[in-house]
C-alpha cells in the first residue's frame, strides 16, 4: 500500500511542483504521522522534512519515521523557509487555505514570491485506505453503542446537557478519545437549529431532540444523527420524519463509484422538495469524515464536477427545519465501495 508522503510526492510530479511546505495541522499528521500541535513538513521528491521545536523532537523521531526530524530555535515554519531558501526550487505550494496573511507574508520575506504556487492538500485525503476506514468504522460503532444506551435516558425533565454529557461519557467508556466534534443535542423547537449545541432545556413530552455527534478513533472521526421523539409523536411530526427519511434513503441509494456528488444531492433534496420543504432543507447533504470532521468531498449542489470514488467517506444527512416548530436531521457515515456504500451506523432509523 502507498505511503501517504508518497501519495504526496507522485501528487508533487502530477502538479509539475518541485516541493510543497506543509503546515495545515491535519495535512502534516495525514502525510508524516506526526500528531502534535507544532510541525511543518518540507517534501520534494527525494527530500522528507520534518520542523518541529525541542517539545517534539521525541514525537517526530517515534511517529514520522519516514522523516528527517529537524529541531528548530523558532517558529517551525521560520526554519521550513529558511530551509527551502537555501534549496533551488523554483515552484513551491504552500496550503493557501491554511497559512495566516501574516504567514505567507513572512514566507515570502525568506523566498521569493514568484516561487510560491497556492495549492489545495485536503483533497488528497479523501480516499481512504482500508486502515483509515477501519478506524473510522471503530469510532462509527463506539457512537451507535453510546446512543443506543442513551435511549432510555431520554424522557420529559432530562435536560440536553444532561443527555450529551452522558452520551460523550458512553463513548469515552466505549474507547472514544474524544467527541469528534461539539455535540448537537437540541430538543423542542430548539431542534430546528441545524447546529444547536446542548443547553439547560428540560425535555418536554412531544419534543423532537435531534442528536448528532460522533466518536473519535486513532484520530479519525464519526459523524451520524438520529432524532428522536420524546412520548407520542404527532400527525405532523410522522409526515415530516417520513419525508427526510425517504430523503435520506434516496439520497443513500444514489451512492456509488463515478457519480457526481451534486446529482446524490439531488436525489435526496428532490424528495424534500417534492413534499413542500424545499426551502426549510439549507444545507448540503453531505461530506467527507477523516482526520477532520468536515473534509473532501462535499455533497452539495454546488459540488461541481467532482465525483465519488470507491474509498471516499461521505455523510447524507438530509433535514428539515421549521422555525419556532422543530427540525429533524438523519444522519448517516457510508463508505463509498465498488459496486454502492457500506453503512456504518447500524441503528434503527425508524421514528422512535
Ligand atoms: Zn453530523
Ligand atoms: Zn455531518
Amino acid at each position: 500500500m502507498m505511503a501517504s508522503w508518497e501519495k504526496l510526492a507522485s501528487w508533487l510530479r502530477q502538479q509539475e511542483l518541485e516541493a510543497v511546505l506543509v503546515a495545515g495541522r491535519t495535512n502534516v499528521r495525514y502525510f508524516s504521522g506526526f500528531a502534535g500541535s507544532a510541525g511543518v513538513l518540507a517534501v520534494s521528491g527525494d527530500v522528507r522534512k520534518i520542523f518541529v521545536d525541542f517539545r517534539y523532537v521525541e514525537q517526530a523521531e517515534q511517529t514520522a519515521s519516514e522523516f528527517e526530524v529537524v529541531r528548530c530555535q523558532g517558529n517551525p515554519l521560520d526554519a521550513a523557509a529558511e530551509f527551502l531558501q537555501r534549496q533551488a526550487w523554483r515552484s513551491i505550494g504552500f496550503e493557501e487555505e491554511i497559512l495566516t496573511v501574516a504567514e505567507f507574508s513572512r514566507l515570502q520575506s525568506t523566498v521569493p514570491s514568484d516561487r510560491w504556487r497556492p495549492v489545495r492538500l485536503e483533497p488528497l485525503r479523501a480516499v481512504k485506505t482500508a486502515a483509515e476506514i477501519e478506524s473510522i468504522a471503530m469510532a462509527a460503532v463506539i457512537a451507535n453503542t453510546a446512543l443506543i444506551k442513551l435511549l432510555p435516558m431520554i424522557r420529559p425533565g432530562a435536560t440536553e446537557i444532561e443527555l450529551a454529557s452522558a452520551l460523550e461519557y458512553e463513548m469515552r467508556k466505549l474507547g472514544s478519545e474524544k467527541p469528534s466534534f461539539e455535540t448537537i443535542l437540541a430538543s423542542g423547537p430548539r431542534s430546528a437549529l441545524p447546529h444547536g449545541s446542548a443547553t439547560g432545556k428540560k425535555l418536554d413530552a412531544g419534543d423532537f431532540v435531534v442528536i448528532d455527534f460522533g466518536a473519535t478513533f486513532a484520530g479519525y472521526r464519526s459523524d451520524m444523527t438520529r432524532t428522536v421523539c420524546v412520548g407520542t409523536a404527532s400527525a405532523r411530526q410522522q409526515e415530516v420524519y417520513g419525508t427526510v427519511l425517504k430523503a435520506q434513503l434516496a439520497g443513500l441509494a444514489s451512492v456509488r463509484p463515478g457519480v457526481l456528488c451534486r446529482d446524490v444531492d439531488k436525489a435526496a433534496r428532490a424528495v424534500i422538495e417534492a413534499a413542500g420543504y424545499g426551502e426549510h432543507f439549507g444545507h448540503g447533504l453531505g461530506h467527507g469524515v477523516g482526520l477532520d470532521i468536515h473534509e473532501s468531498p462535499r455533497l452539495s449542489p454546488m459540488s461541481g464536477e467532482s465525483r465519488l470514488e470507491p474509498g471516499m467517506m461521505v455523510t447524507v444527512e438530509p433535514g428539515i427545519y421549521l422555525p419556532g416548530w422543530g427540525g429533524v436531521r438523519i444522519e448517516d457515515l457510508v463508505v463509498v465501495t465498488e459496486t454502492g456504500c457500506r453503512i456504518l451506523s447500524p441503528m434503527t432509523k425508524d421514528l422512535l
